[in-house]
């Protein structure tokens, strides 16, 4: 609710900081926006937008309705001497506008005058410039967007997270309403995590995720995806996606390949900046590289979460976290299927830093593996590791929630 209502806000945020002194805009501005190599024309039915920067920065694209807008948020650039009036060649952008969203943060508004998708958004580096490709669309177009969470997250959100974040603590969960889990299916679309033998780690974990999203709702949760389809997320993105959820846990789904060490069996990860070895840390490097690759800086988004209350959750979750690692781990034994000989590690992987809500990556099986693939692809050995977790997840709730009201007396 907060995040739907900051987003209405944002447009008249933006206007109200364009009033903003200039030496202010300038004194905070590291690219600047080349306008003589910038514009929004009509091409092809569709609208392109260039915005030719003196260097790459940070950057994200949204679109917002009623009425229809263009919006793309960067990490300080400079719009100084340059003229939206020029900028804009296309009949179908009826205003364009730019200035200092907030400090540190740039926005550009384009009005247009229907409703568009974008199409393509990305950041050409050599020289630097920010390319976005919008097509005409109609209602049923956006409403198909906007029924579908994993396709108005693919649809609207390219890039960075949210940069306002104004979010207090999710409160603990007390046993009282149902649990709610945010499952995670690593990878997806033009990151499809490990191959082997034809298979996706993507395609795999999507699968796997919906099957254990079946075992936990029969199981009287609520459960939320990150994704429900092929279709990149950016790792900031699910971590928005579970805290709008209210999700009580986080559970990121892998069966990656690991060529050093050791890798057959389940395996756990929580977050720890000092990995448990050297092929959890390159496993968690690996992860990371997916998002950067899309053009996202993962540095430095821990000072947007920022705040004593935050700080405060984060020291209450990791222990949380660990408990609910073991009781994974301990749920997986227990059913009699094979977990990693260390079946609980840690290794700093950016999907994981929910500050207030315990989040715990699962290797389900390694892809590496000829027998870990084998249990992935058998029905039967899915069903008892879904019913292994539903188990794991069931023990830790129920002593979590037995802490949670202690500490509320
Ligand atoms: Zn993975």
């Amino acid at each position: 609710m907060i995040g739907f209502l900051l987003r209405r806000l944002a447009p008249l945020l933006a206007v109200l900081l364009l009033a903003l002194p200039a030496a202010a805009q300038e004194l905070t501005a590291l690219a600047r926006l080349n306008a003589g190599a910038s514009g929004v024309e009509d091409r092809a039915g569709g609208i392109n937008v260039t915005l030719a920067l003196s260097q790459p920065v940070p950057f994200r694209v949204f679109l917002l309705q009623d009425p229809a807008r263009l919006v793309v948020d960067f990490r300080e650039v400079s719009f100084q001497g340059a003229d939206p009036l020029a900028l804009d060649r296309s009949a179908h952008v009826t205003e364009l506008r730019w200035g200092v969203f907030r400090p540190g943060w740039s926005r550009l508004v384009a009005e247009l005058d229907g409703p568009f998708l974008v199409s393509s958004a990305w950041q050409e580096t050599d020289p630097a410039s920010v390319r976005i490709r919008l097509e005409p669309t109609d209602a049923a177009g956006l409403a198909a967007v906007a029924a579908d969470p994993g396709r108005a997250v693919e649809g609207t959100i390219w890039d960075l997270p949210d940069p306002v974040v104004t979010a207090t603590p999710k409160r603990r969960q007390t046993g009282e309403a149902p649990l709610v889990v945010a499952l995670d299916p690593g990878h997806g679309g033009l990151d499809p995590g490990a191959e082997a033998a034809g298979l996706t780690e993507a395609h795999l974990m999507l699968a796997f995720a919906r099957e254990l999203q079946e075992v936990l709702r029969r199981g009287g949760m609520q459960v939320e995806l990150t994704r429900t389809e092929d279709v990149f997320v950016p790792l900031e993105t699910r971590i928005s996606v579970a805290r709008a959820a209210g999700a009580d846990l986080f559970l990121s789904l892998h069966a990656d390949a690991l060529a050093e060490g050791e890798a057959v069996g389940a395996t756990i990860y929580t977050l720890s900046e000092d990995a448990s070895d050297t092929a959890s840390r390159l496993l968690a490097e690996r992860h990371d590289r997916a998002d950067l690759l899309a053009g996202i800086d993962l540095d430095g988004h821990d000072d947007e979460v920022a705040g004593v209350l935050m700080d405060l959750a984060r020291t209450e979750t990791q222990p949380r976290a660990d408990r609910l690692a073991r009781a994974l781990a301990d749920g997986i034994t227990a059913a009699g299927l094979k977990t990693h000989r260390r079946p609980v590690q840690a290794a700093d992987f950016s999907v994981l830093k929910s500050p207030d809500i315990p989040s715990v990556l699962l290797e389900v099986g390694f892809m590496s593996s000829a027998t870990d693939r084998a249990r992935l692809m058998d029905e039967g050995w899915r069903a008892q590791m879904q019913a292994a977790l539903l188990a794991g997840i069931r023990a830790w709730a129920e002593a979590d929630a037995a802490e949670a009201r202690l500490i509320r007396q």
